[in-house]
């Protein structure tokens, strides 16, 4: 199950239609990563009102919805900022991206329009960062779009030694301007700068968004604050929006209806008490190895199919992983037989939040092909019994999945509401969010085997995270369903997890269902016609009515913020910048007291001990650092004590080829410890610590930890003369 807990529930999506003049000769692939938002042709009304206060030199954040062209509006600005210099004098300008496709697109759509009036474009991301000379790239280029963590490092290692190498600064998203998110890290640096009263120039700062937000705020007094909050962190003196054009923005973006359906629960559910009590008599096997089980089980509200019950577990393979007894061999079976039992229960819960939201039979095929896998592999005693309490209880379960009369509820909302969206318009096209992967997967395998729905043909897109049983779609992929579902009429409906945090534009659909969907879409999407986009619906189905209620309060929250926003226009500008000066000054004084000293280097040697059986993997004084963020163990003791399996995806990055996957040598542990790869003419091991646990060798304490970057031992950094006895490819 991919996403956390998340109590926020923020929809919010658009409409943009296709231009006409799409260039068709484009191959399927680059539609979907150069769009259309270059354009050489002139720009709307709004948007020339949108670049006045920056054309005018103030630092100003642009607020408008998505889809509207913000990025033309940032062309016009940058433009005219670049040719306003006398002769002899060059400006230069920074574009900071967020997200990988909206980097790639940016430069794509930069240098085409700049390219042409004489100007140099480039880009640097963290894929590229490695191998180019940033310093040289800024000297010699007009225009730099960049990830902005890049910046950051070239700040903080004197690569660039100030900002007032730039003449114009722009943040696309910038109300990620807060807390210590790269764009502050950044504008701490601008004023530091200017409230230091540094003589040097500094740049004029830009900021895009489609929502300032209104953070916590409860009223439009506290919305104001923290607008105003946002401007002093950007430095800006003017918000603008449209204003003179309203009639023409809304006549090219558009949003949608929004309709929301509170529906039922099944009100008897046989599926549920019978692997409750499966859930139950596992948590007592867990109970009874551990003997003394502690806090553990005093979590609260930790009910069977919830994402709380899931923490829960996450939260028990973490303190099971670093217990201990004074007897070893006895320390390793228990460890490994807790690592099954919460497997299982993990397994378990899945299998209830996919009953609660789809068929029974796609819970069940679920858990039947958790027990294949588990058959197919090691298969021990623990193993053993777990499969056969299930087995036991298989022959109900399928009955009652079976069974007509226990038909999900939810399930038949969600056929009514999109029989009848069909009956209305035959050319609707549908986008459809639920929250795990696994659940997208039973609502596929429901519409196609519904007789009602198989029409529609779904399609499905994932996003790209790795969660614990799954690995992400890649980009290319994503595209290609993407691509998929705009060519294909046939493909009607595409269901999805979310993908808004990658920076993926939605294909055509006028239809969005959210289904039991929690956490935040803001979604752009591209439909042709300017009647479909008009009828457009969004609809959100949950039995959960706390979650209706919070998205009734993000609107409310909405109109706070555009209430706000036009209060804070009609002040004096002057009273605006002091008011914004005093945040500053007070933001400033907050920064310098919560400055923490740097952490103390730990240099007690610490074993590292397999996070599943416990056995002892090797020494923190064995670890060498690979190009800064790699980590392998020299000796050949430590080959003894892994295995390694050909990768199933090899592939070369840099130096760095990776060639297989490593595991413990244990033949009844076999935990995942990394990777094997080939760094220059050496072979060797690369090992994560999230798959070990750290133990002190004076205290014997164990921690955890998820990164090595958390992990502040001596890092020292690998030399190849060290090697050079041994180990050679
Ligand atoms: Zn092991």
């Amino acid at each position: 199950l991919e996403d956390d807990e998340m109590n926020t529930c923020d929809i919010q999506i658009f409409y943009k239609e296709e231009p006409e003049n799409q260039n068709l000769s484009q191959n399927s692939c680059s539609s979907a990563e150069a769009p259309h938002t270059y354009s050489p042709l002139k720009p709307r009304n709004y948007q020339l009102e949108l670049a006045l206060p920056a054309q005018k030199g103030k630092n100003t954040i642009i607020c408008a919805p998505t889809g509207c062209g913000k990025t033309f509006v940032s062309l016009l600005i940058c433009e005219h900022h670049l040719k306003k210099f006398p002769q002899g004098q060059k400006g230069k300008v920074v574009f900071f991206a967020i997200q990988l496709p909206v980097y790639e697109q940016q430069k794509s759509v930069f240098a085409k329009h700049f390219e042409r009036l004489g100007y140099k474009v480039a880009g640097i991301s963290g894929a590229t960062s490695d191998t180019v000379c940033v310093e040289q790239i800024v000297e010699n280029n007009d225009i730099i779009i960049l990830t902005p963590q890049i910046l950051v490092n070239c700040l903080a290692d004197g690569t660039i030694p100030s900002l007032s190498v730039f003449t114009l600064m722009i943040f696309d998203e910038c109300h990620n301007t807060s807390k210590q998110h790269p764009y502050n890290v950044i504008m701490f640096n601008y004023l530091d700068k200017k409230l230091g009263g540094s003589s040097d120039p500094l740049p004029q700062v830009i900021g895009l968004t489609a929502s300032v937000g209104v953070g916590d705020a409860k009223n439009k007094a506290e919305a104001t604050e923290h607008i105003c909050k946002l401007c002093a962190s950007l430095d800006a003196s003017a918000i603008a929006t449209v204003r003179d054009n309203l009639e023409e923005l809304e006549e090219a973006v558009y949003k949608p209806q929004k309709f929301f359906r509170k529906v039922e629960l099944r009100t008897a559910d046989r599926f549920k008490c019978i692997m409750s009590q499966l859930m139950m008599e596992t948590e007592s096997l867990v109970k009874r190895v551990l003997e003394e089980p502690g806090n553990l089980f005093q979590i609260q509200n930790r009910n069977f199919g919830t994402q709380k019950y899931e923490q829960w577990i996450v939260q028990v393979q973490k303190e099971c992983a670093v217990f201990q007894m004074p007897d070893k061999d006895k320390e390793s079976r228990i460890c490994k037989a807790l690592f099954l039992y919460m497997s299982h229960l993990r397994i378990y819960n899945d299998a209830l939040i996919i009953n609660e939201h789809a068929r029974m039979k796609d819970a069940l095929d679920y858990l039947k092909d958790f027990f294949r896998n588990i058959r197919a592999a090691g298969f021990d005693e623990i193993e053993q019994d777990l499969t056969q309490r299930f087995e036991e209880k298989l022959q109900e379960l399928e009955s009652i999945s079976t069974d007509p009369s226990n038909e999900n509820p939810k399930l038949r909302d969600l056929c009514f509401i999109l029989q009848e969206e069909y009956h209305l318009n035959p050319e609707t096209r549908t986008i459809l969010f639920v929250k795990t992967r696994a659940l997208v997967d039973a609502l596929k395998k429901w519409i196609e085997e519904n007789p009602k729905l198989s029409f529609l043909k779904p399609s499905v897109l994932t996003g790209r995270g790795k969660t614990n049983q799954t690995i992400g779609m890649t980009l290319p992929a994503q595209k290609c369903v993407l691509d998929t579902f705009r060519s294909d009429k046939d493909n009607k409906i595409l269901i999805t997890t979310s993908v808004a945090d990658e920076g993926i534009d939605i294909a055509q659909c006028n239809l969005v269902v959210l289904y039991e969907y929690v956490g935040n879409v803001i979604k752009m999407i591209q439909t042709r016609g300017r009647g479909r986009a008009r009828g457009s619906k969004c609809f959100l189905l949950t039995a959960n009515a706390d979650l209706i209620d919070k998205e009734k309060m993000n609107m409310y929250k909405e109109e706070m913020m555009n209430a706000a926003i036009l209060i804070l226009q009609t002040w004096d500008e002057a009273v605006f910048k002091e008011k914004i000066h005093q945040i500053q000054i007070r933001e400033k004084i907050i920064r310098a007291n919560q400055e923490k000293p740097e952490p103390v280097l730990d240099k007690k040697t610490k074993k590292l001990l397999c996070k599943k059986c416990k056995a002892f993997a090797c020494y923190t004084a064995d670890i060498r650092m690979v190009e800064k963020c790699h980590f392998t163990v020299v000796g050949e003791a430590f080959r003894e004590r892994f295995v390694s399996k050909l990768h199933p995806t090899p592939k070369s990055f840099g130096n760095i080829e990776k060639r297989a996957k490593i595991y413990c040598a244990r033949p009844d542990c076999s935990h995942d410890w990394g990777i094997l790869v080939k760094y220059k003419a050496f072979e060797m091991p690369f090992i994560k610590i999230g798959s070990f646990v750290v133990e002190d060798i004076a205290t014997g304490v164990q921690t955890l930890r998820a990164q090595w970057k958390d992990f502040n031992f001596e890092k020292i950094p690998f030399d190849a003369a060290e090697m050079s006895h041994g180990a050679q490819d």
